[in-house]
This record gives structure tokens, C-alpha cells and sequence, in this order.
């Protein structure tokens, strides 16, 4: 009986953690939208890399300034 118990236990266990496993993906999920913004891209003139956000785009490409922007 206490070895049943035991199990029970354990299967308990794995299924927490399992679950709880399962919500910090739920919430790195949010995050990654979150992180778009901050993702690095290269500038179509000079390479140089910079956040989503700061960055410019135009007909799809990245530039880094006003400066390399066509
Ligand atoms: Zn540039």
C-alpha cells in the first residue's frame, strides 16, 4: 500500500511538473512576441545591426538610420 502511495506520489509529481513545465512556456510564448521588437537585423547598406525597433524599414529591407535609408 505505501509502495502504491509511493507511486501515486511520483506520478503526482511528474505531472506537476510536467504542468508546471508546460506554463513558463505558455508565458516564453508572450515573450517571443514580446522580443520581435528586439530582434537584430542587418542594415541593407552597412551591415550594421540593430533592434527591430529601431531599425527602418522600407519594401521589406532593414536600414539602421535616416541615413542609409534610400
Ligand atoms: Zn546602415
Amino acid at each position: 500500500m505505501i509502495l502504491k502511495l509511493l507511486i501515486f506520489a511520483v506520478v503526482g509529481l511528474l505531472i506537476y511538473k510536467f504542468l508546471g513545465g508546460k506554463l513558463p512556456t505558455l508565458g516564453k510564448t508572450a515573450q517571443e512576441k514580446k522580443l520581435d521588437e528586439d530582434t537584430l537585423v542587418e542594415c541593407e547598406k552597412c551591415s550594421t545591426y540593430v533592434t527591430v525597433k529601431e531599425s527602418f524599414i522600407v519594401h521589406g529591407k532593414y536600414y539602421c538610420s535616416k541615413e542609409c535609408r534610400p
